[in-house]
């Protein structure tokens, strides 16, 4: 199937309902998070690949990450002391500096990881 966002392919497993409509795991956060690729601030913020710097809240999310090799929301969410809210909104910039990923576990839990380049 395809995403309805993207048109992307995916397995029908990787389908995320929102509003009605099937997206793909990208588009599904992308929708759940408030940031844009519109946003002028945060495409100058992924732009800055060179010398970008991470908040210390994106910080925290990494380390998290790091000790454990890839961790779930409820353990980002208790490593951070963020709200889930504010969580997903540093995560998508992390996303956007292709820094951090999601991941689908085989008990279909979502695992956050560090992003590393398929190629
Ligand atoms: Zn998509």
């Amino acid at each position: 199937m395809k995403c309805e966002e993207c048109g992307r392919f995916m397995e029908a497993d990787e389908a995320r309902e929102l509003n009605g409509k099937q997206l793909c795991e990208d588009c599904y956060i992308d929708a759940m998070t408030p940031v844009k690729t519109c946003d002028p601030w945060a495409t100058y913020t992924a732009s800055r690949l060179e010398d970008q710097e991470l908040s210390s809240r994106q910080e925290a999310i990494l380390a998290c990450i790091d000790e454990k090799g890839g961790a779930t929301l409820s353990e980002l969410l208790a490593a951070t002391g963020l709200s889930e809210k504010d969580f997903l909104r540093e995560f998508a910039a992390l996303r956007h500096m292709e820094v951090a990923a999601a991941a689908q576990q085989a008990d279909n839990n979502k695992v956050f990881v560090r992003f590393e380049k398929k190629d």
